[in-house]
């Protein structure tokens, strides 16, 4: 081993294992998709794969690039017959697809000795940018101590970057194809620590505990001669899903660069044109490799001298839309049942089908035209270094990042923006792979883009970090400006997964609306009915809010309580006409009260007026309302026993609304709810009084129920009488979670964030039920209800209604419904449907055991 020379980190511990012959390749690895290509016998470059668990002696590392010699009919180390030399490229691989993320370094084993003999253009080039490239990743030698690489490189430049490389590293630059090989496995092995990469994967909740495989791979060389190339493909439009091949290539380069997005590549019909052949059966080979892994592939590939060489595939990253309409297209193509689709469907990030776009350019400046590589329009304030970036996210602010490459080290800053725009790098570069993955929108390649320190220039205008911008990565246009962004009509695939959920979900959805217009954002995806009105809500409106003011300060009591009662029988009758039947839930006031008071002297002063009394009066009633703790104050139905006036009045316009109503033709489920309860003598006063006001108004008793929110432990805790006498339960998980932790859903949102980040709590409480503590309590009182009463409507409001993962645990504790805002009824039912099939599938697998047992 004495060829190798310092500075060098191979040790035998290293590399212990002397054989690769168990193979251990994720399927879904980069090297288990080389794998699988190979049997599809589709043209792959040689290689081998080295897995972390099992490192190579030196001894096996020469076995298998004696093997790639064979394959190749070319020569390792070879510095003497001037013949086409053996050259590798150093991948990773690891069984999530993280694009970009770790380093490869092309072209190791060639030498300046090499380079000389065969003296031709793309081989100097691919030499020194072996040197650079090396530089960089093994060294850590920024890549701007090398002058720019030219087009068309010589000896001369050669010797210039090896100078260059003596004087940064203090040792000539490896001539041994062995020792750059063997450095460069182990800056592959290391790159799992890099940064970006960690960044990612903390984004991704990819964990941190298994680390990289390497693959050696026999070079082809795009960059060989005006037949040549390399480009990336993808079998569908990733954007949206269309059945249509969607790709780029750039003539005589190697694909790094276009990966990287350091070069702007051309469409895939300049390939079509320059080598119809080659293009036709990468068409092929696309089509095939889609049905074969039945999935939209992202296909690399690298054309040398005319031949076709595919060089990695992958399930291609996609918007949401796109991974709706693949779906439902396999479904209509007979190739997945809809319940494979439904299976194969990742809820996370479903929010993004509703991307928002810009209505109008309307007061805006237009800035320029790049390409529209991640759909969605945006509005944010520019910032052009991460620590900006970074500063400008903490402080709240929506930020657009600029930078000059579409390159992966500005991943945290990408992951942080709402918005990315590029000078450079095209529709298929890591970069735009990324934010479209992400959701956000993202133009590429913007034209007349320089980025600064501390500004941009687009088309010769100065814009600094912190001025808004508007950017449509759907068109691609750039615009000076904050615009007017507009939610989209409903998508159609989702449709089809959404018509098929409300038939399969294993939960009731329900939606959390408080006016007219809510109802009519949810009918588009078909909630059961309203499983929370807040009715307060109402109040705040402008017709409402004075009134209701002036009996909160007990000022002109008789006269705003007729003025409330009025407007709230309209606000119901309203309501109930427009669900037409379906399930109406309202909670009775909710809120302390102080909430409801003026809060500027002049919100004061116009108060005065309209209740003609002095300013003085509003100060001192209000300062007489204050509560030290308002959270667990005087609220809810507490406020219903000590103050009766405002329930009896909500409860009176509920059952004369149902009545009229009813009247009019239209069936009437109206569900009274008493919030905010801590004993159960608090919730039978109030049902006695709301009982009684329903018989007054003599209405069908089959239409109307009363029931009880949970959302206080101590009612959790004495669940069991409360279902003795509600008609309906409902667990209001957010005041449950804050109560139950002790934490305040308003003040401890860094708290929370710093905690997950430490590990300490694996999600968000307040998204996430926390199954050890709230689900705990939660789960007591559903035994408890259950076995007093199995048939009583269970169900949640809150954030945790549509969340996937809270709502997997509520199913399983018998709880039937969930309510939750307009647009994450979608996912609800999804979800829904989701636990569905999960049960099914595993009810299936027993009983096909059971069979197999028997025979
Ligand atoms: P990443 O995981 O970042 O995509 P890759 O291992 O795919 O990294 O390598 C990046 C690019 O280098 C590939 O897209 C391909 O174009 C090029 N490349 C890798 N191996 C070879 C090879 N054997 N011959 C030619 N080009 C290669
Ligand atoms: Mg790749
Ligand atoms: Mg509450």
């Amino acid at each position: 081993m004495s060829v190798l020379s310092t500075p060098y980190s191979f040790t035998p511990k290293n590399y212990v294992s002397s054989s690769i012959s168990q193979d251990d390749t994720a399927p879904t690895s980069k090297a288990g998709y080389l794998k699988s290509l190979e049997a599809l016998q589709v043209p792959v470059p040689p290689f081998f794969v080295i897995s972390y668990k099992r490192p190579l002696t030196f001894e096996a590392l020469q076995e298998e690039i004696a093997i790639l010699e064979k394959k190749s009919g070319k020569l390792w180390n070879d510095v003497t017959s001037g013949q086409d030399g053996l050259f590798v490229s150093v991948r990773s691989s690891f069984k999530v697809s993280m694009p970009g993320m770790l380093d490869s370094l092309l072209n190791v084993g060639l030498s300046f000795n090499h380079a000389r003999l065969v003296n031709q253009d793309y081989l100097w080039r691919s030499y020194v940018k072996l040197i650079r490239n090396y530089a960089y990743l093994v060294e850590k030698i920024d890549a701007q101590t090398f002058p720019e690489l030219p087009k068309e490189a010589t000896l001369e430049d050669a010797l210039k970057a090896e100078t260059i490389f003596q004087e940064k590293t203090g040792y000539a630059f490896p001539q041994n194809a062995n020792e750059q090989l063997i450095q460069a496995m182990n800056m592959v092995h290391k790159s799992w620590d890099n940064p970006r990469a960690q960044a990612y994967r903390l984004h991704e909740n990819i964990g941190s505990t298994s680390g990289v495989d390497v693959i050696v791979q026999t070079m082809v060389f795009g960059n060989l001669n005006s037949k040549s190339g390399t480009g990336i493909l993808f079998t569908r439009n990733p954007s949206t899903g269309e059945k249509e091949i969607f790709g780029e290539y750039s003539r005589q380069v190697q694909g790094e660069e276009i990966v990287s997005g350091s070069l702007t590549p051309s469409p895939l019909q300049v390939l079509e044109q320059d080598l119809p052949c080659a293009y036709k059966i990468l068409r092929d080979i696309a089509l095939q490799l889609e049905y074969a892994f039945l999935d939209m592939q992202d296909i690399e590939f690298t054309i040398e001298n005319g031949k076709l060489w595919i060089l990695q595939t992958r399930s291609g990253k996609r918007t949401k839309t796109a991974e709706l309409r693949i779906l439902i297209q396999y479904v209509e193509e007979g190739i997945l049942t809809m319940e494979d689709a439904l299976r194969r469907l990742s809820l996370q990030g479903l929010e993004q089908v509703y991307h928002p776009y810009l209505e109008h350019s309307n007061g805006l400046e237009y800035l320029g035209k790049g390409l529209g590589a991640s759909p969605g329009a945006v509005s944010g304030i520019l910032a052009t270094r991460q620590d900006t970036a970074i500063a400008f996210i903490k402080s709240g602010k929506r930020v657009i990042f600029a930078a000059q490459e579409t390159h992966c080290d500005d991943v945290a800053s990408i992951l942080g923006a709402a918005g990315v725009i590029t000078a450079t790098g095209g529709m298929t570069c890591h970069g735009a792979v990324v934010t479209r993955g992400l959701g956000k929108p993202c133009v590429t390649s913007l034209s007349g883009l320089k980025v600064h320190q501390d500004s941009v220039e687009i088309s010769g205008q100065r814009i600094s970090e912190g001025t808004a911008l508007t950017i449509d990565g759907t068109a691609g246009t750039v615009w000076k400006g904050e615009g007017i962004l507009k939610v989209p009509e409903q998508c159609e695939a989702l449709q089809k997964f959404l018509c098929f959920s409300h038939r399969t979900s294993a939960l009731e959805v329900y939606v959390n609306a408080d006016t007219p217009e809510d109802w009519k954002a949810a009918s588009a995806f078909n909630p059961k009915g309203v499983g929370l009105c807040r009715s307060e809500h109402m109040f705040f409106q402008s017709t409402h809010l004075s009134w209701f003011q002036g009996w909160v300060l007990g000022i002109q009591e008789a006269l705003c309580i007729s003025h409330i009662r009025h407007l709230q029988e309209e606000d119901y009758t309203r309501l109930l006409r427009q669900v037409q039947g379906k399930c109406f839930t309202v909670r009775l006031l909710d809120p302390p009260l102080h909430e409801f008071l003026p809060h500027t002297a002049e919100a004061e002063r116009v108060l005065a007026q309209k209740l003609n009394v002095s300013v003085e009066t509003i100060n001192t009633r209000t300062a007489a309302l204050k509560e030290n703790n308002p959270m667990l104050g005087q609220r809810g139905c507490r406020l219903g026993i000590v103050r009766p006036e405002l329930y009896d009045l909500q409860v009176q316009a509920l059952f004369k609304a149902a009545v009229q109503v009813h009247q009019e033709g239209i069936p009437v489920d109206l569900r009274i709810m008493v919030p905010f309860v801590m004993i159960p003598k608090e919730f039978i006063i109030l049902k006695q009084r709301i009982t009684q006001w329903g018989l007054q108004y003599n209405l069908e008793k089959s239409s109307w129920m009363v029931g009880v929110m949970i959302e206080i432990p101590s009612a959790a805790l004495q669940a069991c009488d409360l279902a003795q006498e509600a008609d309906f339960i409902c667990f209001g998980t957010n005041d449950l979670t804050q109560m139950v932790l002790g934490v305040s859903r308003d003040d401890t949102a860094p708290m929370i964030q710093e905690y997950q980040s430490l590990k300490m709590l694996s999600v968000d409480p307040f998204q996430t039920i926390h199954q050890a503590s709230v689900g705990k309590l939660i789960s007591l009182a559903c035994e408890a209800i259950l076995k007093i009463n199995p048939h009583i409507p269970l169900s949640v409001c809150g954030e945790h209604g549509g969340d996937p993962e809270s709502m997997r645990f509520f199913h399983t504790l018998g709880i039937q419904a969930v309510s939750c805002s307009a647009y994450r009824i979608a996912k609800a039912y999804l979800a829904g449907a989701q636990i569905m099939l999960e049960k099914k599938a595993y009810s299936l697998d027993t009983s096909s055991l059971q069979s197999l047992y028997i025979a």
